[in-house]
């Protein structure tokens, strides 16, 4: 029982929830899954709606599962960011039916490492048709690598979601009244063939979840409601996550579990890329973003490294090839000035720094790429970037955000509950991989959670059934995805990365000096198809559980004949 939980509390069940008019049906079916799908759903609550949490509803919904979407926030703006999506994740997208056209992401097929004073390219990778050679991705041609801005895969995820109901204010550029009701996809345009897709989505927005009782599935809202009767419970509530402890083992110290602030923080900042933009015009800038349609280098990621300060600026395409993505990792300064001065590090993501401290960091760096920082304040380099898609970001000049580190977990589940996406693991951008695997783990649950038995003991038991694999699934390749990501470009010349990253993968690491994203770890992190590997499991656990009935059916006819 989660500390934040008062039992007290009178309860309600899901479906009759003050503000939830999807009521799911009746759990007293008693006929078997396939049949009765129609009639009976199983019900999760998702408890948050970043990437994690809209993923794991598609998901669910997939499987068959009636879900209930609990958002702190009113859904307001997007951060003006991008993501790489890896195949790992696109594969996943793909599978779901993700609107590429619209979100408009530009392949990631090259990564750049060039010195930050000269921005002359010193090393370099091509990996074209990433994902597809490699034996995953390519369904549909859109398994590959990609970039995109965040806004625009946040909105292709939530019409995936194809939620029934919205309640509560969502983004300006969506609605502009106070609670909106759509009819939903039920049954997807999008779906797959085979894939049940019955379920419904409700989506309660500013919703804060101030606690749970995993064993029992209860969740408790800020406002003291609680609602009881969920058969599984996704935690999706962020790196921050205050859930988190719910699910620890009662022997743990949870605030050894808190994400802890490193020394390192990214500023990020979206720049035009059109025709008259510096990018395009300055002559020592043009070489490197220059469209490959016009001569230039494959689009994927430059690096522009300067190694006396540790200062990391990684920019790639998105938005169709119209905006760069820029991020620029460094030490946090001891007095950051200007909007930024925080004396402790913020958490979010958008607090806006100065002009001045962004120099300061890139002091090292040629003039041309220092100059790129003035357009970024630009009034006009900024509605540019906003432009017509009307998924905009409302953001202007350079925000900074910490970067947060914490321990692995052991386990992501409890009872009925799981956890996902950075709730369950914090890391660093080095391999732009915390988004992708979070989706990974949402694709998981797919497999793991379809085929559900309708009849209520049973169900509880297939529940548990099925998490102990979600574990045996996610917790090697989760963790070490973060231990990779959290060790930094020195991987396993780290002190204890390596023992601790044995502790949960039994398969090849890279070579100790092998650089981010390039081939070994591509492989490893990314060259992964959840769906096959979660059916895999399925069908072994059908063997096992056939062995067992088979074995103790002959060990009762050993002991009736051993009577005889
Ligand atoms: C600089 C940077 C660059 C990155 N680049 C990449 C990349 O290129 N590729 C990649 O795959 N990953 C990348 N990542 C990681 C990726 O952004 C995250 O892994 C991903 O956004 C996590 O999504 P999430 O849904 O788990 O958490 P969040 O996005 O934090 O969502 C949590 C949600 O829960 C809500 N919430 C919080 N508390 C409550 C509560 N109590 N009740 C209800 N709702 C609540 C929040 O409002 C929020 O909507 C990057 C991360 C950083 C920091």
């Amino acid at each position: 029982m989660s500390s934040a939980l008062d039992v007290g509390q009178p309860k309600t069940s899901p479906s009759a929830a003050p503000s939830s008019t999807t009521s799911p049906t009746s759990s007293s079916s008693s006929s078997s899954s396939s049949s009765s799908i129609q009639n009976y759903r199983p019900r999760a609550a998702i408890l948050g709606a970043g990437i994690s949490g809209l993923s794991a509803s598609i998901s669910l919904r997939r499987a068959g599962w009636s879900c209930t979407i609990f958002e702190r926030s009113l859904f307001s703006n997007e951060t003006g960011a991008a993501i790489t999506l890896p195949p790992n994740a696109s594969l996943c997208l793909a599978r779901w039916g993700f609107d590429f056209d619209k979100a408009e992401p530009v392949p990631n097929w090259s990564i750049r490492f060039a010195r930050a004073d000269t921005l002359e390219v010193v090393k370099s990778e091509e990996y074209k048709g990433f994902g597809e050679d490699l034996g995953v991705g390519g369904e549909k041609g859109h398994g590959g690598s990609w970039g995109v801005h965040r806004a625009d895969l946040h909105w292709g995820l939530r019409e995936l979601v194809g939620a029934q109901r919205v309640k509560g204010a969502i983004s300006r550029s969506t609605c502009k009244e106070k609670t909106r009701e759509t009819e939903g996809k039920v049954d997807g345009e999008h779906g797959t063939e085979g894939v049940v897709d019955g379920g419904m989505v409700e989506i309660q927005l500013g919703k804060e979840v101030a606690g749970l009782d995993c064993e029992e599935g209860v969740i408790e809202l800020k406002d003291g409601t609680s609602l009881e009767g969920w058969d599984l419970v996704v935690i999706a509530d962020g790196a921050h996550s205050k859930l988190l402890p719910s699910i620890l083992p009662s022997s743990s110290t949870p605030s050894a579990y808190q994400a802890q602030p490193t020394s390192r923080s990214i500023y990020r900042f979206l720049l035009p890329l059109t025709p008259s933009s510096p990018l395009l015009t300055n002559p020592s800038l043009r070489p490197h973003f220059l469209p490959h349609s016009r001569g230039g280098p494959l689009p994927g990621f430059l690096s522009w490294h300067d190694p006396i300060r540790d200062v990391l600026w990684v920019s790639y395409p998105c938005r169709g090839g119209r905006v760069l993505n820029n991020a620029i990792v460094h030490d946090t300064p001891s007095q950051p000035s200007g909007e930024a001065g925080e004396s402790v590090p913020g958490r979010g993501w958008s607090t806006a720094v100065g002009r001045e401290e962004v120099l300061q960091v890139l002091s090292g760096f040629h003039e041309a790429a220092r100059g790129l920082v003035d357009l970024a304040y630009e009034e006009e380099g900024e509605e540019k970037v906003e432009e017509e898609n009307g998924r905009g970001t409302g953001e202007k000049g350079i925000k900074v955000h910490h970067l947060f580190k914490r321990p692995a977990l052991n386990s992501f589940v409890r009872g009925k509950a799981v956890v996902i996406g950075d709730a369950a693991h914090v890391m660093m951008p080095t391999h732009a991989a915390g988004g992708a695997i979070a989706i990974e783990s949402a694709a998981t649950m797919e497999v793991l959670f379809r085929d559900f038995p309708s009849d209520p003991p049973q169900l509880e038991e297939f529940v548990k059934r099925r998490l102990k694999l979600f574990d045996q699934l996610r917790i090697p390749r989760c963790n070490l995805t973060m231990l990779a990501s959290n060790a930094g470009p020195k991987w396993l010349n780290v002190k204890g990365v390596e023992e601790e990253a044995r502790r949960y993968s039994k398969g090849p690491l890279p070579h100790k000096d092998t650089l981010p994203w390039t081939k070994e770890f591509r492989q490893v992190l990314f060259c992964y198809d959840a769906f096959e590997a979660a059916e895999a499991a399925v069908r072994k656990e059908g063997r096992v559980a056939v062995g067992a009935a088979s074995r103790s059916e002959a060990m009762g006819s050993e002991v009736k004949a051993g009577n005889m």
